[in-house]
């Protein structure tokens, strides 16, 4: 079907298309083939989570026949709280005013870089509020920095942040994206996806539109810029939302490939607006289907992100049975999800542990997805 954004229905006059049986359209799975969005509802709906398994598996151990699974030591660096924005499943940010409010100097995030790589790490996530006032030349000069200093990758400023500097410096995306890149910009992190159904998105009150994020993102793309993407789910969202943003990252892909990653995550809803709506977490099986989908669905995107800092090193795990062959960061710092209720903690060797005892090898990575070691000395070292 039609996948531009005008076009898509609402969830509600979407009906599940029945007329395949499921069997067949597993069989069309198993065999590589694509289903439609229609036909995935139907698999959603009657689809057992262990045919869902079976299938993720399999596309995963095609994917990456040498059953590495990577990680990375990095650490999440929030060079700002103060926000404009207001989105109600946030419990990080601080209103422009806030006496809680925070923009770090260089000086205090050499300082972290500099524990970071103490700690083996290669690599900066760096993201913060959208800042009403700070000048791009505060990022570019710290990106400059942070490349002369250390030759770090970074990671840097999901597209509401690109998408922000655009507008209040009125360069447009592409010429913010090209100062980022000159000044030492890697790769650009998928925060912000959430669900990319505007529908959704506005009440929510999430801070850039669908149309919005699909823009920065095909323009990095575009400029040659890595991205990844993320979904988080567990908000009051619909499965067929879910679908849809399925659909809009797996067509992005296909008309301008530059996604290393897809990350589906999960609300933690502790001291955020939404929390009172939806106070409950998604439980773990919920979270392994829908890992396992997103791996089928998304077979253009090369690696998939099991999130063990929202769903608990147990779950984890069994992502690596669901098409999952990444398990993310050792977050040495992380406070955008932790003050939300994520209070899972590992290390670089539980980790690597987690991997081995699931008969997976071991592998650190860089932001990218570059691997920084060689099989062979993972499986030593493991
Ligand atoms: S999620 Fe990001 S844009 Fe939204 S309120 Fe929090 S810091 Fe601001």
């Amino acid at each position: 079907m039609s996948t531009t954004i005008e076009t898509i229905p609402s969830s509600e006059k979407i009906s599940t298309s029945d007329k395949i049986p499921v069997s067949e359209l597993l069989s069309r799975l198993q065999a590589g083939s694509r289903l439609s969005y229609e036909d995935w509802k139907s698999v959603e709906d009657h689809a057992s989570t262990e045919d869902l398994r079976e299938l993720a598996d399999s596309l995963r151990a095609r994917l990456h026949p040498d059953r590495i699974v990577t990680y990375i030591v990095d650490r999440n660096i929030n060079y700002s709280n103060v926000c404009v924005s207001v989105c109600t499943f946030c419990a990080f940010y601080r209103k422009p005013g806030s006496p809680e409010g925070y923009v770090h100097s260089y000086e205090s995030i050499f300082e972290k870089v500099e524990e970071m790589l103490d700690l083996g790490g290669s690599g900066v996530l760096m993201q913060g509020g959208l800042h009403p006032d700070l000048p791009l030349g505060y990022y570019t000069g710290l990106l400059t920095e942070l490349k002369n200093r250390y030759g770090i990758h970074l990671h840097c400023f999901s597209p509401p942040e690109i998408d922000h500097l655009a507008k209040i410096t009125g360069l447009g995306v592409e010429a913010v994206l090209r100062e980022l890149r000159a000044a030492g910009l890697d790769s650009i992190p998928g925060g912000g996806g959430e669900i990319l159904v505007d529908e959704i998105r506005r009440k929510r009150r999430t801070h850039c539109n669908t149309e919005e994020w699909l823009n920065v993102m095909d323009t990095a793309h575009s400029l040659g810029i890595p991205t990844t993407a993320t979904m988080m789910f567990g908000y009051g969202e619909t499965r067929d939302h879910r679908l849809m943003h399925l659909e809009r990252i797996r067509e992005l892909q296909d008309r301008n490939p530059g996604f290393v990653s897809f990350i589906p995550w999960t609300l933690q809803p502790d001291n955020t607006p939404i929390g009172k709506r939806f106070p409950d977490r998604i439980p773990g099986e919920e979270y392994l289907r829908w890992l396992a989908i997103s791996r089928l669905y998304l077979d253009n995107i090369p690696n998939v992100q099991v999130s063990w800092l929202t769903q608990g090193l147990d779950v984890g795990r069994q992502g690596f049975h669901f098409g999952a062959n990444d398990v993310g960061s050792t977050m040495i710092e992380e406070n955008v999800i932790t003050p939300a209720g994520a209070n899972h903690r590992a290390t670089e060797m539980m980790l690597r542990e987690a991997i081995s005892a699931e008969g997976f090898i071991p592998c650190k990575r860089r932001a990218d997805y570059v691997r920084i070691e060689s099989p062979l000395a993972a499986r030593v070292q493991s």
